[in-house]
């Protein structure tokens, strides 16, 4: 058996590597978790449906089978009454992804970190809660025997900084998804590609964005970390929603075309659970794929809002062709657009009128 290629390794022979990480928003849309707290107890209430999404991941031509332990960290799992499930829940997420593994042995295994939402800039305090969050997530990774780490959505930069340190110690490679609100972090007066600079000089393996923003949105940013960062070792993996230059953060978009603004959970917000008509096509998912490679970027893929179509459509941006490509779109066969001589032709002649 060939030994596995590692992250770095990829990246520095200049392969992209594909990433894939909507599991909270599908999880949340397939009724298996609850959008407000966005807790992954189905991680352990439901681990075959968990296991299921990564293989379809995987099927789609992911190159990274992330554990999905995104917000269940410490402090997630005490805002529900739920820390005796801490352990066991960041295990069996580990789990998941290791077995899938065995279906894809050349896939990468990740184990995953997030923002806390306890870190206060200047208050110590919660510096070292933070720390203590790392370093327990981290080494249930590093015994899980993970390739690597992904530590997504950071819109501190002190807190990315935390995260590099804890896994630094662990011995792992270590991607870093910065997330801008508003175009910024929160905490850093410095543009985002100082951030990203900054991180990269401490140690940082591959650093870039994540989330919030949306592929057209996030690509003018991608184009200034590449400028800055020449080695390939920048991500970029966006939400699947149409945000704009107006409004660059998902999490503010509002739907002028509702019929019920009333029935929404927060005043003028689609976020969390009416995102659905700002939800990008595959075909947008693959012309950022594209781009952000011609841009010298190396670590891409999709966050909030992907599904398996828009992973499989920027597989195949990268000329791949997964196992779930035997299913692309041919229209030759279809009824009324197709041109397969078998064809109808009185059905195909309703072509102007479909
Ligand atoms: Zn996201």
């Amino acid at each position: 058996m060939t030994e596995k290629k590692g992250l770095l390794e990829r990246i520095d022979a200049d392969e992209v590597v594909l990433h894939a990480s909507g599991y909270l928003f599908e999880m949340e849309r397939r009724g298996y978790l609850q959008a407000g707290g966005f807790v992954p107890e189905v991680v352990l209430e439901h681990p075959d449906v968990v296991e299921q999404l990564t293989r379809e991941y995987a099927r789609a031509g992911a190159d990274v089978l992330l554990a999905f332990t995104y917000y269940g960290h410490r402090e997630k799992m005490r805002l529900i009454g739920k820390e005796d499930l801490l352990e066991p829940l960041n295990r069996e997420a580990l789990e998941i992804a290791k077995r899938v593994g065995q279906d894809f042995p050349d896939k990468l295994i990740a184990g995953n970190i997030c923002n806390t939402n306890i870190y206060v800039p200047g208050d110590q305090e919660t510096h070292k809660e933070v720390r203590a969050i790392f370093e327990e997530q981290i080494g249930w990774i590093k015994e899980a025997g993970a390739d690597m780490i992904v530590g997504e959505t950071f819109a501190n930069l002190g807190e990315a900084e935390i995260a590099l340190e804890v896994a630094g110690q662990a011995g792992l490679p270590l991607v870093i998804g910065l997330s801008l609100l508003q175009n910024r972090l929160r905490d850093y007066e410095g543009s985002f590609v100082d951030a990203c600079k900054i991180l990269k000089d401490d140690g940082a393996d591959v650093v870039g964005l994540n989330c919030h923003m949306g592929p057209e949105t996030m690509l003018p940013f991608i184009r200034e970390i590449c400028h800055e960062i020449t080695d390939g070792r920048v991500a970029a993996f966006p939400v699947a929603y149409r945000t704009t230059p107006q409004q660059p953060t998902f999490g503010g978009l509002n739907d002028r075309y509702l019929c019920c603004p009333d029935k929404l959970p927060v005043d003028g917000r689609s976020f969390p659970a009416a995102l659905d008509p700002f939800t990008v096509t595959r075909y947008e998912m693959a012309w950022f794929a594209e781009e952000t490679q011609r841009l010298g970027a190396r670590y891409i893929g999709g966050c909030c809002g992907s599904g398996p179509h828009h992973i499989r459509a920027m597989a195949e941006a990268f000329g791949r062709r997964p196992e779930a490509s035997k299913y692309s779109p041919d229209m030759s066969k279809h009824a009324i657009l197709g041109d397969d001589h078998s064809l109808e032709e009185y059905t195909r002649k309703s072509e102007s009128v479909f």
